[in-house]
């Protein structure tokens, strides 16, 4: 039973659902139904989108243990996925090939971000909203980057076009996903940075060896 048919057998406030629900042991990391559990082995790190259309790994037809997966609105790449990026990076360098961003088209974040941008005075019903203005916010340097890029390849008269927003926002998309994935390539890691012959100075350039060598 899916969870969303135990949500609807239920009656009012204060019912409870039960449903057994029968896994592999292995799906949970566990080798042959013991108690041991595997070792974290990933291939891959991906920072995608919240969005419950692109399931990172449905999308990539993988199961347990083999992505490392962080999943925020927008994709945005803010302190707290850099830091899980960066356990990855630190810990889990031995099983890593690849470090990947995953944008996808017609994402709400990013085109709230556009409405915003092109009808600034919408901004205003974001004031009381703190959190989603900070997700917001966030995404408006790479929409005004996005527009201007459209403005210097069509013309400043693209804005008057049939089709711009849609267009806007397919290019921040993309343009978000590159700069996050830019980002987490040349983002200044703090003890990193500064000890670069210690154990995580050396992870970190052995998977982006990798990544090269891909
Ligand atoms: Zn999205």
């Amino acid at each position: 039973m899916s969870i969303a048919a135990l949500l609807a057998g239920l009656d009012g406030a204060g019912d409870v659902a039960r449903e057994e629900i029968r896994i592999d042991p292995r799906d949970l990391g566990l080798i042959d139904g013991g108690n041991a559990r595997a070792e974290q082995r990933p291939y891959a790190a991906v920072l995608g989108c919240a969005d419950a259309r692109v399931p990172i790994e449905f999308v990539f037809n993988e199961g347990p243990n083999d992505l490392f997966v962080v999943r925020l609105a927008g994709n945005v790449l803010g302190d707290d996925a850099l830091a899980s990026l960066d356990y990855a990076l630190e810990h889990l360098g031995d099983s890593l090939r690849l470090v990947a961003v995953l944008g996808h088209g017609g994402c709400g974040a990013v085109t709230a971000a556009v409405d915003v941008f092109l009808n600034p005075t919408g901004y205003l019903a974001l004031t009381s909203k703190l959190r989603v203005r900070a997700l917001v916010d966030r995404l408006q340097a790479v929409v005004h980057a996005s527009a201007r890029r459209m403005e210097s390849i069509l013309g400043e008269g693209v804005r008057e076009r049939r089709g711009y927003r849609s267009a806007l926002i397919e290019v921040a998309v993309v343009t978000n996903a590159a700069l996050s994935a830019h980002t987490l390539q040349t983002a200044d890691r703090g003890e990193v940075s500064h000890h670069p012959r210690n154990r995580h100075g050396k992870t970190r350039r052995r998977v982006r060896k990798r990544q090269l060598d891909g």
